[in-house]
């Protein structure tokens, strides 16, 4: 059976996506940890960091930038975290690769 992030990438599976590209999806998390709390996370199935080598070192550039831009479209970029979990004693729970992106603590509440 898929990875429940591989069901997601396939919408197989809903998800809050914001962001779509070629290698890579993002979405809320569903147990936020922060006002924003998002998974960046690659198309193609890694289990964690330890899979990535040289000739897929890019995919871990691409998921920086997109914390970085995803970070600006939502106006948290003034403060925020990103967090890589790998491996079970290293808290990763689910086994795709994938970046948290943690932040939002300054935002104001929105006025209607
Ligand atoms: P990890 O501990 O593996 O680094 O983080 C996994 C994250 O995925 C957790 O923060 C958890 O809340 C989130 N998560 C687990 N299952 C789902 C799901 O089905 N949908 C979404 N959107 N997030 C999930
Ligand atoms: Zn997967």
């Amino acid at each position: 059976m898929t990875c429940i992030f591989c069901q997601i990438v396939a919408r197989e599976l809903p998800a809050e996506i914001l962001f779509e590209d070629s290698e890579l999806v993002v979405f809320k998390d569903i147990n936020p940890e922060a006002p924003v709390h998002l998974l960046i996370v690659p198309k193609r199935h890694f289990d964690s960091l330890n899979s990535l080598d040289e000739l897929t070192a890019q995919i871990g550039a691409r998921m920086f930038l997109a914390a970085k831009k995803m970070a600006e479209s939502l106006g948290i970029e003034s403060g925020y975290k990103v967090l890589i979990n790998c491996g079970r004693e290293g808290g990763q729970v689910i086994r795709h690769l994938h970046m948290h992106l943690l932040g939002g603590w300054g935002r104001k509440p929105v006025r209607r």
